[in-house]
């Protein structure tokens, strides 16, 4: 009988404990354990900040396209008034292209590059290349004696024309050239690094073509302005 009382109240006071732990889980200020509200609130908030960081991640999964190189970035998600996610490429903090994505999940990205491909020669800043171009114009002076373009004779007095007669083929293979290097990127064959490497050495070929002034001849003053040389 005395060992049953005793079991009882061993009982009740377990009991007794079981309820208080589940009236009071939090432990007090000063106690092992204690997590204050402000470390709550920071803890809440950085698990909250984590969240985000794997959601903007996942957000910048755009089909197979791939970065490489860590200073390429796809920047912040912004919606178009077409309803077509759109995303800038930067490098470093330059823009460099971007990426859109349609409703239908049709990607698209561009490169940007600022700058034509062999334009004008006022555009280049090289002082050698600027000599060259005026010995070049000055030896056709000597040997060439009709326009290239109508075969009128051309007058040595006058201000020379030079002319890059291959300049607009070249041009147009280049820029198709370039214009398929995105579809590249967009189907994981290329990184986005490697595909804007190799688009700026693309375009850059036409300039360094325009500057090696091969296949260049004479114009006449008329044929000049027709072609608008002297822009
Ligand atoms: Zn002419």
């Amino acid at each position: 009988m005395k060992e049953g009382k005793y079991y009882d109240k061993f009982i009740k006071q377990f009991l007794v404990l079981i309820i208080m732990a589940i009236k009071t889980p939090q432990i007090l200020p000063g106690e092992k354990g204690y997590i204050s509200k402000k470390e709550k609130t920071a803890t809440r908030k950085e698990s909250e900040k984590r969240i985000k960081t794997v959601q903007r991640k996942k957000d910048k999964i755009i089909g197979k396209i791939k970065l490489g190189a860590k200073r390429y970035r796809i920047g912040r998600l912004s919606i178009t008034p077409r309803k077509e996610k759109k995303y800038p490429i930067w490098k470093y903090s330059k823009k460099i292209g971007e990426i859109i994505v349609s409703p239908e999940n049709e990607i698209e990205l561009t490169f940007k590059r600022l700058g034509g491909i062999g334009n004008f020669k006022h555009l280049i800043q090289d002082a050698d290349f600027q000599l060259q171009w005026a010995i070049r114009e000055q030896e056709l002076l000597m040997t060439q004696e009709k326009c290239f373009n109508c075969s009128k004779k051309i007058s040595k007095a006058a201000k020379p024309n030079l002319y890059h007669y291959n300049m607009f083929k070249i041009r147009t293979d280049l820029l198709e050239k370039a214009a398929k290097i995105p579809e590249q990127v967009i189907s994981g064959k290329l990184t986005i690094e490697k595909g804007w490497e190799k688009f700026n050495d693309t375009l850059e070929k036409g300039n360094r073509y325009y500057m090696s002034l091969k296949d260049t001849a004479l114009l006449c003053a008329t044929c000049a302005k027709q072609k608008n040389l002297n822009l």
